[in-house]
């Protein structure tokens, strides 16, 4: 599951949480009970203006930039206590796996992950908890390493069941429903019709250096081809997440292979 960053901190508000969402999130997470499960979660106002800043996900062209790595990493780890702090508050086994430290990428993908520890912590019944990070690149020698990526790369080579989004609206739209006010929203796509409506939908406003809805969709197609099931509900309403991890019906966007 992938809570995005625009679902657990104030997006347009510089470093600060949503607290009471996060409370709300682990609640329900708790009272779902569903295991084997990983949590990813996005930036929102923590990674991305100090990704945004140093330009982080153009990888190293000065030295300058360099301060703006740790920078980015340590908001990230600011999100990620606050995250994980609540659900062990609410008794749920969590444990951060920084993907820093057990991953590379080459240019901007994936390359390389150390996935021992966190298949053991699957095993033991640990909740791992991972996060859109700054990360090292065999390539550019670093980058930015999106939530959705890694929610998607890790359901395929962990065999997921599923995929789910949790985001800040109803899942899918014509246009972002935001600014576009014709936006129609869409409850199912298959893979062929993700593909098409892939170029047509808008980029997010705020802050977001990993590609906002677009982004998503483009990371969560090979996800979908392999038939891992995925559905982006609003995590923002309560119990939507609750109902998503449950299997119960609830409004959203379902997109499936066929
Ligand atoms: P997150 O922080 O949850 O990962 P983003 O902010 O990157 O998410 O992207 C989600 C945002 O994308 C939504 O809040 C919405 O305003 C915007 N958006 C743009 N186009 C669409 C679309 N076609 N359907 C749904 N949301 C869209």
């Amino acid at each position: 599951m992938k809570l995005g960053g625009s679902a657990i901190t104030i997006k347009e508000k510089p470093f600060t949480p949503d607290i009471k969402a996060i409370k709300r999130l682990a609640e329900e997470i708790k009272h779902a009970d569903v295991s084997p499960l990983i949590l990813v979660h996005g930036g929102g106002s923590f990674g991305h203006p100090v990704a945004k800043k140093y330009r982080i996900n153009e990888g190293y062209k000065d030295s300058s930039q360099v301060i703006g790595f740790s920078k980015t990493h340590q908001a990230m780890t600011v999100l990620n206590n606050l995250v994980v702090d609540s659900l062990i508050n609410h008794d749920i086994p969590a444990v951060a796996v920084p993907p820093s430290s057990c991953m590379i990428t080459k240019s901007g993908r994936i390359e390389g992950f150390e996935e021992r520890p966190l298949i053991r912590m699957l095993e033991m019944g640990f909740l791992p908890v991972l996060y859109g990070d700054a990360v090292l690149d065999s390539d550019i020698n670093f980058t930015i390493l999106s939530g959705d990526q890694l929610v998607s790369s890790l359901a395929m080579n962990l065999d997921a069941e599923r995929i789910i989004i949790g985001a800040d609206v109803d899942g899918l739209y014509t246009a972002d429903p935001k600014t576009d006010s014709s936006a129609r929203h869409i409850s199912h796509l298959t893979l062929t019709e993700l593909k098409k409506l892939q170029n047509k939908v808008g980029e997010t406003k705020v802050t977001d250096v990993t590609g906002g809805m677009p982004g998503k969709m483009r990371e969560l197609i090979p996800a979908v081809e392999k038939g891992i099931r995925v559905i982006i509900v609003n995590a923002a309403k309560p119990n939507n997440i609750y109902k998503a991890l449950k299997g119960e019906e609830v409004v959203g966007t379902i997109i499936e292979r066929a």
